[in-house]
């Protein structure tokens, strides 16, 4: 019976435990991390990359994720490069 009570306890506090640092790494992880990524990619790429439209659908992207055809078009993907301009 003890042993069914301490198993009761140990089972009870560990699940409080386990709970507790998800919600700390959940809390430190949003506000940590989000923050650090949006401020490193101008940082690590220096001045921000020309945004461009594809020609197909209209999405922006920046120059350097863009495809061109041979009459120097952007696109964004190889399928709507293959499907050219609408
Ligand atoms: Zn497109």
């Amino acid at each position: 019976m003890k042993y069914l009570l301490v198993l009761i306890v140990v089972g009870v506090a560990l699940a409080w435990l386990s709970i507790g640092r998800r919600r700390h790494i959940g809390g430190r992880g949003g506000r940590g991390d989000a923050p650090r990524a949006r401020h490193d990619k101008p940082a690590r790429g220096g001045p921000p990359a020309p945004m461009i439209a594809c020609v197909h659908c209209g999405v922006h992207l920046p120059q350097t994720e863009a495809l061109f055809d041979a009459a120097g078009r952007p696109f964004c993907s190889e399928a709507h490069c293959l499907a050219g301009p609408r």
